[in-house]
């Protein structure tokens, strides 16, 4: 399944209503956090697809806009401690960072453990229905020490290195680490997962666990298998951002 995945920066050509025909195939949104609600809004609309979200650290408790003000994107499915389905692919989210100073959406590693095992019956029953405790693992925040940095605020959450061990996913998605070197790794494998930092925007192909799907199919056929990579295309795949765009912000 097609998937349009957005974290952390508003891109120009997302927001233009050229939006439409370019991800014509998308089938989901799915944002990683720290947007503003107006611009996922617009998504929604233009796309007319399902919009799942977490909040990310920098998540307004209010935005106000020409059409009044919100606490939350309008039409979009709040994904923070939920598990979805969505044509078959099983999605679970939880928002927030690190806890760095007093801000809102922010937790502790103890209180993000509280927020894990409150999610753990939905996981269970999934096992019991469908063979799997879910596919897609959403997240504002990287697992501790996959793709995190070392300050207080961008380091990532132990537990998800649990979850990722325990229940399997094929997929975590998260942001919160802005892409502003092509050093960093957006793309690893950890356990089973591919944890992707979702900084920008992606498009990804996205298949239940026992389905290859077209990438799938694609690795298969040139003999590769999902492993840790270092790769560009974190933020310059696609077709917004030009390599010398990506030079200048490097250069800030
Ligand atoms: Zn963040």
């Amino acid at each position: 399944m097609k998937a349009l995945v957005i974290s952390d920066k508003v891109i120009e050509g997302l927001y233009s209503p050229a939006v439409r025909q370019r991800f014509a195939e998308v089938e989901l949104v799915i944002s990683c956090g720290d947007l503003p609600y107006y611009y996922l809004e617009y998504l929604i609309s233009t796309l007319d697809k399902p919009l799942f979200s977490v909040r990310g650290n920098h998540a307004s408790v209010v935005e106000y806009g020409s059409h009044g003000e919100r606490t939350e994107p309008w039409g979009a499915i709040d994904l923070d401690q939920s598990v979805v389905e969505c044509n078959g692919l099983i999605l679970a989210g939880f928002e927030g960072s690190m806890r760095y100073n007093e801000g809102p959406f922010q937790y502790s590693d103890q209180e993000m453990r509280w927020r894990v095992a409150q999610m753990l019956p939905q996981l269970f029953l999934n096992r019991a229905l469908r063979g799997r405790y879910l596919d897609v693992l959403v997240t504002h925040a990287p697992p501790r020490g996959v793709q995190d940095q070392p300050d207080r605020c961008h380091t990532g959450f132990q537990v998800f290195r649990w979850f990722l061990q325990r229940f399997e996913p094929r997929y975590m998605l998260h942001g919160h680490i802005h892409v502003y070197h092509p050093n960093i790794v957006t793309r690893s494998l950890f356990h089973k997962t591919e944890v992707i930092n979702c900084y920008g925007y992606r498009e990804l192909e996205l298949c239940p666990i026992g389905s290859s799907g077209r990438e799938g199919r694609k690795q298969e056929e040139h003999g590769r298998s999902a492993r840790p990579r270092r790769l560009r295309e974190g933020y310059v795949e696609g077709f917004l951002e030009s390599d010398s765009q990506l030079a200048d912000e490097t250069q800030q």
